[in-house]
């Protein structure tokens, strides 16, 4: 999530902005769950840029993955934590319900 460059006043956020790993070589992949973290934060920049404050770069830990296989079966990596079979699905159910709006 940044500003776009030579072109103040447009924002790139989501699927719309690369968000570079640690590495500098790749970047991670489009997800809901790092657009609605950006959007949060572009949120706190445009208020920021408003402001005339700088805005902050935005700075991306990834907290895991959840992928469903079958009924009532997941895999889940949450903070390096591997978890598979049911108490994954619950994981992944209860995470996806909450997102919900
Ligand atoms: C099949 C599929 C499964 C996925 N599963 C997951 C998953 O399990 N977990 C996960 O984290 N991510 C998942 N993703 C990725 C996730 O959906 C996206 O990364 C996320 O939705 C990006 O959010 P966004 O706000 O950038 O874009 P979007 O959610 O695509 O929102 C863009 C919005 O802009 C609107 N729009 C487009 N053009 C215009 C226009 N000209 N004027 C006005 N409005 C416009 C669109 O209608 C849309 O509502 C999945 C994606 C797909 C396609």
């Amino acid at each position: 999530m940044s500003s776009v460059q030579n072109r103040p006043g447009v924002w790139a956020v989501g699927d719309c902005a690369e968000i570079p790993k640690a590495n500098g070589k790749e970047t991670y992949a489009p997800t809901a769950q790092n657009a609605t973290r950006e959007g949060t934060w572009l949120a706190r920049n445009v208020n920021a840029v408003l402001r005339g404050r700088v805005p902050r770069p935005f700075r991306y830990k990834m907290l895991g993955q959840l992928a469903l296989l079958s009924h009532r079966r997941a895999i889940a990596d949450l903070l390096g934590l591997k978890i598979e079979g049911f108490i994954a699905w619950a994981i992944w159910w209860a995470i996806y319900t909450l997102k919900l709006p």
